[in-house]
């Protein structure tokens, strides 16, 4: 990171943080212990969920959610071509097609209506996605799969700690998956989550991420080479899940740090007629993964990427969240291809991720500000 660069995002990290790894380091016990289960512990009861699944990443989360719902091939699996590429990524890997439906312009969530319409008998599950961890449509998604017993799996990697209307994000499906990748709400440099209520796809998620071995060990060691299944090694060391644990312990102070941040932004740009600020819906409490504004639609792509460039070549990190997924290579080349989802594809032109992160001053949210203006005049200008 160059000097004086205000980041795109950036962990927050503790002398109290690095006092519990450095506790657990010493400790001896390095995998599967206390961290684990207290990190689970306390994932699980933010999430309002009685099984907390910790595992290497939220990527691994969702393999295993896919896996445990015995998702494979010739099943279908829809879901939102707006987000990161794992949401459905954990669909190709278990063989599955993925069926995109296109986004509300407003929420950028998949439209409910849309959803109920590509249900097909082949439909095994559908995976929903907080984007930016917006809670839009849950309770309406949740309702159309419990109306088609098809299961529901809630991708909240972007809304740890949102609550909508008394609903914990993690809680409207079958299962939720965290990820506390470093731009995450809470980090542990790698790692995720699964919640669920659901004791048997719990236990199916703890013996697949664990070689395929008893989702509980006997006392001794005598069944540790015994492998019901082929399973993975999707395990979180104690040392992440220390720091996940005090991370955790503070995931209140960092939420209200992010809530104040966002608020900073949305004074400093509400009055832009340029810009599109992200929607709340009534009732939630965002815990703010990002904050992401949208171009007016005059804007094109090629000047939203130059806006981009101007941004960083003044010091402010950015980026474009999010491409659509079903453009990405290896989607195209299942036959994926460009205007099959027009809402996506035009919102995904025009976005502008900003700083976001508990660190950010004052001055630098007036910087970040000033400079997108800087440079949303200067493409204006350009144009005439
Ligand atoms: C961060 C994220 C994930 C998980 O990412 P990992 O890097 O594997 O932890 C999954 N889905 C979405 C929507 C995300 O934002």
């Amino acid at each position: 990171m160059p000097e004086g660069e205000i980041s795109l995002s950036r962990p927050d990290i503790t002398a109290q943080d690095e006092r519990l790894v450095l506790e657990a380091l010493r400790s001896g016990r390095l995998s599967i212990g206390p961290m684990q289960e207290e990190f689970e512990r306390l994932v699980a009861s933010a999430a309002g969920c009685s099984h907390g699944i910790a595992v290497s990443s939220g990527t691994a989360g969702l393999h295993l959610a896919m896996l445990a719902l015995g998702v494979g091939e010739g099943d279908e699996v829809i879901t939102t071509p707006f987000s990161f590429i794992a949401s459905a990524n954990c669909i190709l890997y278990v063989g599955a097609r993925p069926v995109f439906c296109d986004i509300c312009p407003q929420t950028l969530n998949m439209d409910p209506a849309k959803v109920e319409a590509a249900i097909t008998p082949r439909t095994k599950a559908i995976i929903a996605v907080e984007a930016f961890g917006n809670p839009a449509y849950m309770d309406a998604y949740a309702n159309i799969a419990a109306k088609h017993e098809i299961p529901l799996i809630e991708d909240s990697c972007e809304a740890l700690g949102t609550v909508c209307n008394g609903r914990r994000c993690g809680s409207y499906g079958r299962a939720g998956v965290f990820g506390f990748y470093p731009n995450k709400q809470i980090t542990t440099g790698e790692g995720g989550m699964i919640v669920t209520d659901d004791d048997h796809l719990a236990d199916m998620c703890r013996s697949l991420r664990n070689q395929g071995r008893p989702a509980r060990m006997s006392g001794s060691l005598g069944n540790w080479l015994r492998h019901e299944r082929l399973g993975f090694n999707y395990r979180l060391s104690e040392l992440n899940c220390a720091l996940g644990v005090s991370q955790m312990r503070r995931l209140d102070e960092l939420i209200e740090r992010r809530r104040e941040i966002a608020r900073a932004y949305i004074d400093r740009l509400r009055s832009s007629s340029e810009i599109m600020l992200p929607t709340i819906e009534e009732g939630c409490e965002l815990s703010w993964f990002v904050f992401v504004v949208r171009l007016s639609t005059e804007y094109s792509q090629r000047e939203r990427d130059r806006i981009l460039l101007g941004l960083r070549n003044h010091d402010v990190g950015c980026a474009d969240y999010f491409p659509c997924i079903h453009l990405q290579p290896p989607y195209e080349a299942l036959g994926f291809e460009a205007g099959s989802f027009p809402i996506a594809e035009s919102v995904s032109h025009r976005t502008i991720a900003l700083p976001f992160h508990t660190r950010l001053s004052e001055r630098d949210i007036d910087l970040v500000c000033q400079t997108l203006e800087l440079m949303n005049s200067r493409e204006q200008l350009s144009r005439d």
